[in-house]
């Protein structure tokens, strides 16, 4: 976008509510805190990891704050810490309660790995987050390593019941399915839905630069895996457990929690997009895929206030796209790795 455009936009009405030029509403905010990772999932991160944005370009948790501040002044309510892994970033707790105090900001989630989840379940809880969800592709550690290339199953294990017991609710669990790498789990993780209070979204496969060789290969649609879900019991389909995201929801008779599916590769949730994106180095992202992206950083370690920043999420919303296009085996171009935006 051109700056005279930003700078137009500067002047306009803060105070409104945030609609893209779709008219859609723009609540939510995925905040990445840290581009490094502890573990390296063959789609995600190659296994010698990423060139790591230097510490001193990731923004500290008063930048974070003050973002949130202006985000949540024209008309963000909901955010959610991710990355890399966000629990590698120091004292997140810390982070949860500066932003909870926030006003405006009602709702604030987690998405992690799980790895060090049990140890900081609670002073996260304290601080103000709701609800977490955990990043699982398997139940078996064998394959764990193998996908994660890294071991730790039983921690990741341990910190979902962790966060079940430290009331932390809903509780979801995010697993990439992956033809021949993991398709062979769907019944097994249903089953934890029929046993636990916990939902279980089964996610296409995306391409990015890093699976770009075998995406083709491991793709399954969402309607595959519901085919298959169908399979092992009857699925009624259910309302999700809050906020209107990406998954569709269903659930087996009795069960505690329900199944989900979510399919990028299908496009069918881009006309409900409710969301923006920050980038561990302050840039806000406007669509997950396509390099559409405004620097936040720079304007703010100038001296920028909570106006400015707010006027330049409304110019955002000018070049948010309508939809993304993404096309099984064809990474975006410039495609950054997810690690790096956030999931
Ligand atoms: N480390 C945190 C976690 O594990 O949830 C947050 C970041 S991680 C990049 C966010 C999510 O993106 C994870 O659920 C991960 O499985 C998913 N992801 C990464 N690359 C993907 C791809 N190529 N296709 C689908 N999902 C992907």
């Amino acid at each position: 976008m051109a700056l005279e455009t930003i700078d137009l936009i500067r002047g306009s009405g803060i105070g409104e509510p945030l609609a893209d030029a779709f008219r859609r509403p723009i609540t939510y905010l995925r905040i990445s805190v840290t581009d490094r990772c502890n573990l390296r999932c063959v789609y995600c991160m190659p296994e010698e990891g990423l060139p790591w944005i230097p510490k001193s370009g990731i923004l500290s948790y008063e930048e974070v704050e003050s973002i949130v501040r202006a985000a949540a002044s024209v008309g963000v309510r909901s955010v959610r810490l991710t990355g890399g892994e966000p629990l590698l970033r120091r004292d997140l707790a810390s982070l949860v309660e500066r932003l909870a105090a926030i006003d405006g900001i009602e709702d604030i989630s987690l998405s992690t790995n799980g790895l060090l989840l049990a140890e900081q379940v609670r002073a996260l809880r304290a601080a103000g987050l709701r609800r977490v969800n955990v990043s699982l592709d398997t139940l078996r550690e064998d394959r764990f390593k193998a996908i994660a290339r890294r071991p730790g199953l039983d921690r990741v294990l341990a910190g979902i019941d962790a966060a079940i017991d430290a009331g932390l609710a809903p509780v979801k669990i995010n697993c990439v399915v992956m033809r021949g790498r993991n398709d062979d789990e769907l019944a097994d993780f249903a089953d934890l839905t029929r046993r636990r209070e916990v939902f279980v979204r089964f996610i296409e496969v995306m391409p990015v630069v890093e699976n770009a060789e075998d995406q083709r290969e491991t793709y399954i649609s969402a309607q595959e895996m519901l085919e298959r879900l169908s399979a092992v019991g009857d699925l009624a389909a259910v309302d999700g457990p809050g906020g209107n995201g990406p998954a569709r929801y269903f659930a087996y008779a009795k069960a505690l929690g329900a199944v989900g599916v979510i399919s990028p590769l299908s496009h069918d949730y881009c006309e409900r997009c409710n969301r923006v994106r920050l980038t561990a180095d302050g840039r806000l992202r406007l669509c997950l895929f396509g390099d559409y992206e405004i620097d936040l950083r720079t304007p703010l370690r100038g001296g920028a206030g909570r106006d400015e920043i707010a006027g330049l999420f409304r110019g955002g919303m000018l070049i948010k796209p309508e939809r993304h296009h993404l096309r099984l085996g064809e990474p975006a171009s410039r495609m950054r790795a997810l690690s790096e935006i956030g999931g």
